[in-house]
């Protein structure tokens, strides 16, 4: 895979200039990153930031020994088309089932939804349906394309308290990139909101298959293009 480890070394230095300097998970996870379109690069050097090892997952082979996989954002036809070649779509949803952890940003989270709505809905779009929600595409319309918003995300702070009375800590708020983002318009009983910003769901979690805890992880903004690993630390830990 000499065109993988050209990539891994180039993400390796970039994450050496990386200005953010927050302390890595410090465990080898290996976490693969969908390598078809999108902000590959950028969530590769987030997850090396955190101490995580990186497979550029291009063909099945690439899914064989890792514990999460991160499917970028990009666009979401585009991306399930290119899906189906190979049968990368039937073994990811296969590994899912058995408990793998995935995390879709923005076009990724489309791929993830029960039901996509909008710009025709899921017309081309083939989705993994692994989290019960529903996700309208381009839902923030065309003129506001992209925006940047601090976003609240309690799960990113540690939990503080004794046994039944257990809160998180508040932390500081999450620089949120939305491009030409969807809308998480409704999700499932069992799946859990993570974060909201002016009332619409833009980061939640939910569990599939034969995982011991929840592994399926949507979030409409793409934190790999900020300086801060919280949302990818909070990934790994969950593929872990
Ligand atoms: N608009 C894209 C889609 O519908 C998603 C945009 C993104 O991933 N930033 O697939």
């Amino acid at each position: 895979m000499r065109n993988a480890e050209t990539k891994t070394q180039k993400s390796k230095l970039k994450a050496q200039n990386h200005s953010s300097k927050v302390k890595a998970v410090g465990r080898k996870v290996k976490i693969g990153v969908l390598d078809i379109q999108g902000s590959v690069e950028e969530h590769a050097m987030m997850l090396e930031e955190c101490g995580a090892e990186v497979v550029f997952v291009k063909t099945v082979r690439d899914l064989e020994n890792i514990r999460g996989l991160i499917i970028p954002g990009g666009e979401s036809t585009h991306i399930s088309m290119m899906l189906k070649r190979g049968g990368l779509f039937d073994t990811i949803k296969k590994k899912i089932k058995s408990g793998m952890a995935v995390y879709g940003t923005c076009a990724g989270a489309i791929l993830l939804a029960k039901k996509i709505l909008g710009d025709n809905g899921s017309i081309g779009v083939k989705s993994f349906n692994v989290i019960d929600a529903e996700i309208e595409r381009n839902a923030y319309g065309r003129q506001t394309d992209s925006f940047e918003v601090d976003v609240e995300i309690p799960v990113l702070g540690e939990k503080v308290g004794y046994k039944g009375n257990v809160t998180r800590k508040k932390v500081r708020d999450f620089p949120a990139i939305f491009i030409r983002a969807p809308k998480i318009k409704s999700v499932g009983k069992n799946v859990e909101i993570l974060a909201k910003y002016k009332n619409e769901i833009v980061m939640a979690e939910g569990k599939f298959g034969n995982a011991q805890k929840n592994n399926i992880l949507i979030s409409t903004f793409h934190p790999e293009l900020t300086n801060d690993i919280r949302v990818h630390e909070y990934f790994i830990k969950m593929a872990a």
